[in-house]
């Protein structure tokens, strides 16, 4: 039987089966104990975290009051570490070629009927053009695995590719990159290609359930996909981005070891996770999501994201249009940072009018940039194209601790306005344009006297499209 060890960087070791079966006895056991449930509240409160069992039992509670405070603190939480900001990104599919057979996903290698597309450098332009006359920023690339159609030449090529368009107001300042589990050399090489975050799912930390959804290909082995935050991580790469695929497995044995993965790379490499993802199992091409019995439901998946925020305050929680519009609008309240906007998970799908017909999943949210901007300001918070933390080294641990300190405020209210009134200028509706410019002025007022002429003075330069972050 293998031990678990926080510090080793096997999968085996940090991601200890026997640990998180342990981990669910205690929880189930203390989920009903109502004084050790209001001591871990309380525990909450002082918005420092909380560790994976007390969390899990948290979360196995089924107490109604509890279920209450744990929303209304995370909702504080979220509050004191985020603000009203939330931060806009799109996906962008280069390559849907794939040499996996994942079953959940359409983009398997068994898939004959799907239409397989690799964009060319051409190709990219013209969806990173559409993007940037959205108002897009900050990209996520997708692609699936295929060391002959989509080697990581392919990928840095068009890294680069998409960092040189300049177009009208502006460029794309942050790319993440989601691909599959590679080498420590390929993530160097990533790194210098000043990639944003590096994104992978995990998809299930069950390794039975991670080998029976994986029968072959590369992705296959189980271990090298878990290793693989540790071997990004020895490559440079500071900012990395986890989530589990909920659905496909047991939702309490995944919340226990994503919180012991990212309590794992914090004591290993002085920072736990930038960010986490929060993907519910979608419709797809041949794929039925209500067909998996471990199916999350959307009280216990608003309880996952309420008790992430309480138990890793400073990591950006991120959802994407795989959910709509009403749990988007909850899950923001309860500790999301981070949401897409206007996606298309087709490749090819934001140049060409008529999307084709190769798209990875369904997405639950169709609305425009545009409107998703309006919403998210009707509803009070700010819509934030903000990369300031990247361009200026604020990564990694140096990130955590400026956040940690709860000093990120400092610079992130005056820059997400800063983009606010790029985006506002460039790319709004009139409708849009009005409901900011109300906002604009309401968090002006809030601001002492010198952050308003620090921001006044490089509010029309940020109009214009050139955004000197603080
Ligand atoms: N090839 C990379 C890999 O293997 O990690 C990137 C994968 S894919 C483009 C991005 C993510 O989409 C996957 O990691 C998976 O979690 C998610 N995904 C796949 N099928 C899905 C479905 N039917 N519904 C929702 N999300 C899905």
């Amino acid at each position: 039987m293998k031990k678990y060890d926080i510090m080793s960087d096997k999968a085996q070791n940090f991601i200890n089966p026997q640990r998180i079966e342990q981990t669910l006895r205690f929880a189930y056991f203390k989920a009903q104990d109502k004084d050790y449930l209001r001591a871990t509240l309380h525990k909450a409160n002082a918005m420092n975290g909380l560790n994976t069992e007390q969390a899990t039992a948290l979360l196995l509670n089924q107490d109604e009051e509890i279920t209450e405070e744990i929303f209304s603190l995370a909702a504080k939480v979220k509050s004191a570490y985020y603000g009203n900001r939330i931060v806009l990104f799109a996906p962008l599919y280069l390559s849907n070629y794939c040499v996996n057979h994942c079953l959940y996903c359409p983009y398997h290698q068994q898939n004959k009927h799907i239409e397989r597309h690799k964009m060319s450098q051409e190709e990219i332009k013209a969806e990173v053009i559409a993007l940037q006359d959205m108002g897009h920023k900050r990209l996520a690339l997708e692609l699936g695995e295929d060391e002959q159609n989509n080697p990581l030449e392919y990928v840095l090529e068009s890294i680069d590719t998409i960092y040189g368009i300049h177009h009208k107001a502006g460029a794309i300042r942050r790319v993440n990159v989601n691909i599959a589990a590679t080498t420590i050399e390929n993530y160097k090489r990533l790194h210098e290609a000043k990639i944003g975050t590096y994104i992978l799912f995990q998809e299930t930390y069950n390794k039975a359930s991670y080998e029976r959804l994986h029968p072959q290909g590369p992705k296959a082995d189980y271990a090298y996909h878990t290793e693989a935050m540790d071997r990004a991580m020895q490559a440079g790469i500071e900012d990395v981005g986890l989530g589990v695929l909920f659905g496909l497995n047991s939702y309490a044995y995944e919340f226990a070891a994503l919180l012991d993965h990212a309590a794992h790379l914090e004591k290993c490499y002085g920072a736990g996770p930038h960010t986490i993802s929060v993907p519910r199992l979608r419709n797809a091409d041949g794929i039925n999501a209500k067909s998996y019995k471990n199916a999350l439901p959307d009280d216990i998946f608003l309880k996952i994201i309420a008790l992430l925020r309480l138990s890793v305050p400073y990591t950006g929680l991120i959802i994407s249009t795989r959910e709509p519009e009403a749990i988007r609008l909850k899950a923001l309240e309860l500790g999301i940072s981070q949401i897409s906007g206007g996606s298309k998970t087709s490749v090819g799908g934001y140049a060409k009018k008529e999307a084709p017909q190769n798209a990875q999943f369904e997405v639950a949210d169709h609305r425009t940039l545009d409107e998703v901007v309006g919403w998210l300001m009707e509803n009070g918070h700010i819509p934030s194209f903000c990369t300031a933390c990247y361009g200026k080294g604020r990564q990694g641990e140096d990130f955590m601790e400026i956040c940690k300190k709860r000093q990120i405020h400092n610079f992130c209210t005056p820059n997400a306005l800063l983009t606010l009134a790029e985006y506002l200028n460039n790319y709004a509706s009139p409708e849009v344009k009005a409901i900011g410019k109300a906002m604009f002025a309401k968090e002006l007022s809030r601001m002492s006297a010198s952050r308003q002429a620090l921001l006044t003075k490089r509010l029309s330069k940020a109009e214009a499209g050139t955004v000197e972050f603080l």
